[in-house]
C-alpha cells in the first residue's frame, strides 16, 4: 500500500500491537524521544502502514566503540565513539561525524533519526546515519586528532562503506579530517574508496561548494520563503547563533544579499551592533584571532565599531526579524521560548528547538522553518560529491549551486503546499512529506526482513 497524505485523523486508537504502541521512537532516551514527538504530530496526517511505523520506531543498527589513542607525550587515552544507522531503506546510511565533549549515544541516535527524514524530504537516495566521538578536539594536537580519526575508522570500518553508510563533517570536524578518514578506509580495503566519505578536500575527490553547502542551501530556503510574507532583505534584521562552518557562512551570505545582520555569537558569547555588522570583517578577524569581534577592516587593518557584547541567551531573545540558530541542539526550550521575539526562525543547527518550545513559539505566531529542510544543503551537496566520485566526472561550482538551488526550492515549495493545504506548521509539513516517501519505500520493500527463516 502506498502512503498518502490525509486530513487530520485520530491515531490514539491505532491498532499497532501493544509492544509497539509507545511514542515514536522509544521512550528510553530523552533527545530521541523528544525528536519522535514531531513524528507523532505528522502521523495524524498521513496514511502510512503500521509495519512502516513499527520499523521507524528504533534505529536499525548501533555501534559503540572505544578508540585507544597514543598521545604526543607517550600516554594512552581511550575515547568513546559511536556510529548509528537509523534506516537504510531508501539507500545507504548518510550522516556526519561529530567531535564534541557532550557527544552521547542518545544524541547520535537523534541526529541519525533527523538524517533519515532529511534525506527523504530532499528525495536523496540515502537513509539516515550519524557518528560521533566524545572528545574535546580543542585539547588535541593535530597529530593526535589524526590518530583519533584514523582509529575511529579502524573501529567502524566493517560498519560503513560506499553502498552501506557514508561519513561527512559535522560539529568540530572538517574536510581535513574527512580526508584522513577516507584515506584510512582505503588503506584497510587496499583500494582507493572515495565515496565512503563526503566533505573531503577537493584534491582528494571533494566537491566544489561542499564547504559552504549547508549555509548556501539555507540561504536558498530563506530567499524562497520570505517573498511569501512580502519581506525584503533591506528591511530585515538577523541574529545568528554559532559562528562555525554553517553559521559564519549564512551570516555572510545574508549580509551580501543586503540583510542587516545585527548579532552573531560563538561558544564564548556574542556581539550586537544595532546598525549592522560588516560580516567579511568579522570573519576575517575571527580567522586571525579565533575570537568574534565587532570590527570593520580595510586592507587588513581592523578597527572596532560600536557594539555591545551579549550572552548567547541574550542573542536568542533579541528583537530581530530573523533568528538563525546554527550551533547545537536544545538552545530554545520551554525555559526561554517565551523570551524569543524574532518573527522567523530558520534552524540551521540540528534540533536547536525542543518540542515543548515548538508549541510556545507556535502560540506566539513565530514562523519556524525546520532543520530537516533548512540545513539539508549540506547532505544534498554530499550526495553530489558521492555521485561525482562514482562517475569520476566533476562539476564546477556554478553547476553545483544551480542543482542545489533547484533541489532546495523544489522541496520548499512542496513542503509549503502541504502546510497550506493541511493548515499545519512547516515542521509538521516537512515530516509529513519525508514520512510519505519513507512509508512508500518501506512498503515497497515487502516483508522479507520479517520472515528471514
Ligand atoms: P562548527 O563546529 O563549524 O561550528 C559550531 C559553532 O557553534 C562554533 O562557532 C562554536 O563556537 C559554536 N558554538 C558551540 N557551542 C555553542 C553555544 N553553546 N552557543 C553558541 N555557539 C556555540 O559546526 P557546524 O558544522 O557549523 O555545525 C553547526 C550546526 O549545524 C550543528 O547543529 C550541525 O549538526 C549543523 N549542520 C552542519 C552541517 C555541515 O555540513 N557542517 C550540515 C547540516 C547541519
Amino acid at each position: 500500500m502506498m502512503a498518502k497524505i490525509i486530513q487530520e485523523k485520530d491515531v490514539t486508537n491505532s491498532s499497532v500491537n501493544s509492544a509497539d504502541s509507545q511514542p515514536l521512537p522509544s521512550k528510553d532516551s530523552s533527545l530521541l524521544s523528544d525528536a519522535g514527538k514531531r513524528l507523532e504530530k505528522a502521523l495524524k496526517h498521513i496514511d502510512i502502514s503500521e509495519d512502516a511505523i513499527a520499523r521507524l520506531r528504533y534505529p536499525k543498527a548501533t555501534l559503540c566503540v572505544h578508540i585507544p589513542v597514543r598521545m604526543d607525550d607517550g600516554s594512552l587515552r581511550v575515547f568513546p565513539g559511536y556510529r548509528v544507522r537509523y534506516d537504510d531503506t531508501r539507500g545507504p546510511g548518510k550522516g556526519g561525524v561529530r567531535y564534541h565533549p557532550g557527544v552521547t549515544l542518545d544524541e547520535v541516535q537523534s541526529l541519525a533519526f533527523w538524517m533519515t527524514f532529511k534525506c527523504a524530504l530532499l528525495d536523496l537516495p540515502f537513509g539516515g546515519a550519524k557518528g560521533g566521538i566524545t572528545v574535546n578536539p580543542k585539547e588535541l594536537s593535530k597529530a593526535e586528532l589524526e590518530r583519533l580519526s584514523r582509529g575511529y575508522v579502524d573501529a567502524i570500518a566493517d560498519f560503513i562503506g560506499t553502498d552501506v553508510d557514508i561519513l561527512a563533517p559535522d560539529v568540530y570536524t572538517n574536510s581535513t579530517i574527512m580526508g584522513w578518514m577516507m584515506d584510512q578506509y582505503s588503506i584497510i580495503n587496499r583500494k582507493l574508496t572515495r565515496g565512503v566519505v563526503t566533505g573531503k578536500p577537493l584534491t582528494l575527490g571533494g566537491s566544489q561548494g561542499r564547504d559552504q553547502a549547508t549555509a548556501t542551501g539555507a540561504f536558498y530556503v530563506i530567499q524562497a520563503v520570505l517573498p511569501k510574507f512580502n519581506i525584503k532583505p533591506q528591511q530585515t534584521t538577523v541574529a545568528v547563533q554559532g559562528f562555525g562552518n554553517a553559521g559564519a557562512v549564512i551570516a555572510e551570505l545574508l549580509f551580501q544579499a543586503g540583510y542587516k545582520v545585527v548579532a552573531v555569537s560563538d561558544s564564548q558569547g556574542g556581539i550586537y551592533a544595532p546598525r549592522g555588522l560588516d560580516l567579511p570583517s568579522v570573519r576575517h578577524h575571527k580567522a586571525q584571532s579565533r575570537r568574534i569581534k565587532a570590527v570593520y577592516c580595510e586592507d587588513s587593518v581592523c578597527s572596532i565599531v560600536e557594539h555591545k557584547t551579549i550572552t548567547n541567551a541574550e542573542l536568542l531573545a533579541l528583537d530581530v526579524d530573523i533568528l538563525v540558530p546554527a550551533a547545537l541542539e536544545n538552545q530554545i526550550t520551554a525555559a526561554n521560548a517565551s523570551d524569543v521575539k524574532a518573527k522567523f526562525i530558520f534552524e540551521v543547527a540540528n534540533g536547536p528547538i525542543d518540542s515543548a518550545a515548538d508549541e510556545i513559539l507556535l502560540a506566539k505566531g513565530i514562523n519556524v522553518f525546520p532543520d530537516i529542510l533548512v540545513n539539508a544543503g549540506g547532505v544534498t551537496v554530499s550526495y553530489f560529491e558521492w555521485v561525482q566520485n562514482r562517475n569520476g566526472w566533476y562539476w564546477n561550482l556554478e553547476e553545483i549551486n544551480q542543482r542545489l538551488k533547484t533541489k532546495m526550492e523544489t522541496e520548499v515549495e512542496k513542503t509549503w503546499a502541504i502546510s497550506q493545504e493541511l493548515k499545519v506548521d512547516m515542521r509538521t509539513a516537512a515530516y509529513i512529506h519525508g514520512l510519505n516517501r519513507l512509508g512508500e519505500a518501506l512498503d515497497a520493500k515487502g516483508t522479507r526482513d520479517y520472515f528471514k527463516d
